[in-house]
């Protein structure tokens, strides 16, 4: 992999044809896709998830993803699943079939783009059981990176005593855990002006960053590592509110032996944040060794050049390269 430039960790994949026969046979979205060039407008209506927008043709067209990461730069990319398809609100037969088809997809264009892409498995995480049954089966038997789940499952933090049976096998797998807003906190107050992405993701990343601590989960199962998307969310700029909490505040001690702090070992931030300051913070709040290329593509919220945002800063060179390159490879043991 030595000849690539960078790893992006945070990037997108719509298995339309998987959503197109799901849809024939339970009728419980809507899809609405037009291809203009090489973009798409879609709408889509999983549930109570909306989105409608215009996004690069990679979402749908995998030869166009490839294409898009040799182009300017070789980029490696770990895909996940788009969030707007978690699927956590559906029947858990649908979800465990979206989920089974999806990472049996993944592993097919792993083999297929073998240097280029890798996958990170998706779950149905409504149903824990059945979760832990296809967690084992993607990163066992079909060789996916790491999983991909939401900051919370419908409103359930996680926390949430039912979802601790999957992290203690995540734990026990040691697999790596992509953790992606969806559902998000304070929907109704956050639904003009685009606010529920803006700022409902890091919002609702920000909390997932809380209940993991101060639940004390980590003090339990010190192999989970997590990748906090859009630069951890409010977390990193937080951190002292959180630290200054935990030492004045008794719910904070309850369950965690250690302070905020002491916790950023399991935690992994991508480098999504448009603006070079709050970049150059990040690096500089939580270490360069936890900070991993990200892009969101195929969305408008991503970046178009996510090499380009890392080679602008100042930072020495090998600095540069382990943000690229060197801790994803380490994160996902991609060699
Ligand atoms: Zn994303």
């Amino acid at each position: 992999m030595s000849d690539h430039e960078a790893i992006d960790v945070h990037c997108h994949f719509f298995p339309i044809r998987i959503f197109k026969k799901l849809s024939k046979k339970y009728n419980k979205f809507n899809l609405d896709i037009k291809s203009e060039g090489d973009l798409v407008n879609i709408r889509i209506n999983i549930g109570n998830i909306r989105y409608s927008g215009t996004v690069k043709g990679g979402f749908l067209d995998f030869d166009k993803l490839i294409k898009d990461s040799l182009t300017k730069h070789k980029i490696i990319r770990i895909i996940s699943i788009a969030p707007i398809s978690f699927f956590y609100e559906l029947d858990i037969e649908i979800a465990d079939e979206l989920y089974r088809e999806f990472n049996n997809l993944a592993s097919e264009l792993s083999e297929k783009y073998k240097d280029i892409v890798s996958f990170m498995a998706g779950i149905p995480l409504q149903d824990p059981s059945k979760a832990i049954e296809e967690l084992k089966r993607a990163i066992i038997d079909l060789g996916l990176k790491g999983v991909a789940i939401g900051t919370n499952v419908v409103g359930k933090n996680l926390d949430h005593p039912t979802l601790r049976k999957f992290f203690i096998e995540a734990n026990r797998l040691n697999v790596p855990i992509f953790l992606h807003p969806a559902y998000v906190a304070a929907k109704s107050r956050l639904k003009r002006y685009y606010l529920t992405n803006i700022i409902g993701n890091p919002l609702d990343t920000t909390i997932a960053v809380g209940s993991l601590i101060f639940s004390g989960l980590l003090d339990q199962l010190s192999n989970l590592k997590f990748v906090l998307a859009h630069g951890g969310g409010f977390f990193p700029y937080q951190l002292g509110r959180f630290e200054h909490g935990y030492h004045v505040r008794e719910e904070t001690k309850f369950k965690a032996k250690q302070s905020p702090k002491y916790y950023l070992r399991h935690f992994y931030f991508d480098t999504i944040l448009h603006d070079k300051e709050a970049l150059n913070f990040l690096i500089r709040q939580v270490g360069p060794e936890k900070i991993i290329m990200g892009s969101d593509y195929p969305f408008d919220m991503g970046y178009d050049n996510p090499v380009d945002v890392i080679e602008s800063l100042e930072l020495a060179g090998n600095i540069k390269n382990m943000i690229l390159i060197e801790n994803a490879i380490k994160l996902f043991k991609l060699e």
